[in-house]
């Protein structure tokens, strides 16, 4: 069922819009200082909305900073008492959450309603198994089914007095309970609904239970607002509920990372790379695809579908643009340069043009005219114009341009099983390592290529010396 549109502060959601994203900070809420930076970092993370507790009058008191200063619609979280909802409302909350099975009932329920509806405000009814009312927890026990029922009457109530802007939650600290109680109050109620799962536990266990219930619900169709609940901060919460619904693509906007388990080829540290490289690009709201690869031999490949990316070599890494190398750089230097050359691809992309620049860009500080990745020692161009080292039949390193030039004849793997021409930086060397063909062999085949400086139309004599 189309769930109605409803608001809560400038967040609009409901009817097949996507899923805003929301958190629950953990700071003293008397604190408004911690409070405020605390939302600030969930809302750079990817928060829509942000919950606030409110358990005492002082909590209520720093309300009314909160609210005003927050980049993000703040809610009031309640439990038992009404007035510190009011009191919350009063001081500028974009909407309360209340537990029916503690708020003390259905003429407690519309005083909180009433208060919303005067300020336009928004309400949740945050059902939750471990705090049912107890009328639905005697007569149905602990199960979905009291949880869709105590959901449907509250609702009730409140559309019988004409209050329309409020959502519903209902939460269980089990993937299946969740899933079905959000299932049947879908079936018979267009109210929007909260999803998440209750105390899901510390933060693998916890995203990978919010994964699968989130997905289950939001792939068909139920859910209109997100929260993943975990043992950490709500910056993570935000940012697992972000990477959920960008995994549906319920979520378009900000920067998608692409990045490699590692493996025994890679000679970075890529998660600290990756993390840096999160940071700097933190800010960034535009659609952007980044991949942070451990190795050129795979990485660039693997991640010829973003717009950016990094592959690790030896203490350096290699930058791409759509899957064209641009520069080589120390390891130090990895992560400003693609920040660098993310901002100008987003810059150039709005304005039109190339985006990362084309192959003029180089980073900041890095004398023009050198060539990343040329080796050293080798010429920057050759007769024709061409970069010499780019033009040599030899590939300066990588397996995968040596597969595509396994000599004839050559077998594809050696006598320990492993393919030998593909482990060496040429196939010259390969073969000899191989044991396949002898040196002046190897060589003939070099000569027959035009590498190593011979020439394919020299005449070749067979066991002579044709690269010196
Ligand atoms: S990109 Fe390289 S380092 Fe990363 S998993 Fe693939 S082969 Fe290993």
């Amino acid at each position: 069922m189309i769930t109605r549109v409803i608001r809560v502060g400038t967040v609009e959601l409901g009817g097949g819009l996507p899923p805003p994203v929301q958190t629950m900070t953990d700071t003293d809420t008397a604190d408004a200082d911690a409070t405020l930076a605390q939302i600030g970092r969930c809302a750079l993370a990817g928060a829509d909305i942000v919950r606030v507790a409110v358990p005492d009058t002082k909590a209520a008191a720093a309300f009314g900073r909160i609210a005003s200063e927050s980049p993000v619609p703040v809610i009031a979280d309640v439990h038992f008492d009404w007035r510190l909802a009011v009191a919350a409302l009063s001081a500028g909350a974009a909407g309360v959450r209340v537990n029916p099975g503690n708020i003390g009932g259905e003429t407690k329920l519309m005083r909180v309603a009433d208060e919303c509806a005067r300020r336009g405000a928004c309400l949740r009814v945050g059902v939750n198994m471990g705090s049912l009312e107890r009328e639905f927890e005697e007569r149905l026990g602990r199960t979905p089914e009291a949880m869709c029922a105590s959901a449907a009457a509250s609702a009730a109530v409140l559309e019988r007095a004409g209050f329309t802007n409020f959502k519903v939650s209902l939460k269980a600290s089990g993937v299946r309970d969740t899933v079905r109680a959000a299932r049947l109050f879908a079936r018979i109620s267009d109210v929007p609904q909260h999803l998440g799962v209750t105390e899901a536990g510390p933060v693998v266990a916890g995203i990978a239970k919010s994964a699968v219930a989130l997905g289950a619900l939001l792939s068909g169709g139920i859910g209109d607002t997100v929260r993943v609940s975990l043992t950490a901060p709500p910056e993570t919460e935000a940012e697992a509920a972000v990477e959920i619904l960008r995994a549906l693509g319920l979520r378009k906007g900000g920067v998608e990372y692409v990045s490699c388990p590692t493996c025994g080829r890679c000679r970075i540290d890529l998660p600290a790379l990756l993390a840096e490289v999160k940071a700097r690009l933190a800010d960034v709201k535009a659609p952007l695809k980044v991949a942070v690869m451990g190795c050129v031999v795979n990485g660039p490949g693997e991640a010829k579908e973003a717009d950016l990316g990094v592959a690790g070599g030896r203490e350096r890494g290699s930058l791409f643009v759509r899957g064209r190398f641009v520069s080589e750089l120390p390891y130090d230097r990895l992560a400003p340069a693609l920040e660098e050359l993310a901002r100008k691809f987003l810059a150039d992309r709005e304005a039109g043009g190339e985006p990362g620049g084309g192959k003029s860009w180089r980073p900041t500080g890095r004398p023009a005219g050198i060539r990343a990745g040329r080796p050293l020692g080798s010429p920057a161009s050759g007769p024709a114009g061409r970069p010499a080292w780019r033009a040599a039949g030899c590939p300066p390193s990588g397996p995968a341009r040596i597969r595509a030039r396994r000599p004839l004849g050559i077998p594809a793997s050696g006598p320990a099983g492993r393919p030998a021409w593909r482990a060496a930086a040429c196939p010259r060397q390969a073969l000899r390592e191989s044991g396949h063909v002898g040196r002046s062999e190897a060589r003939l085949l070099d000569r027959r290529e035009g590498r190593h400086g011979g020439r394919p139309d020299a005449p070749v004599r067979p066991g002579g010396n044709p690269g010196t």
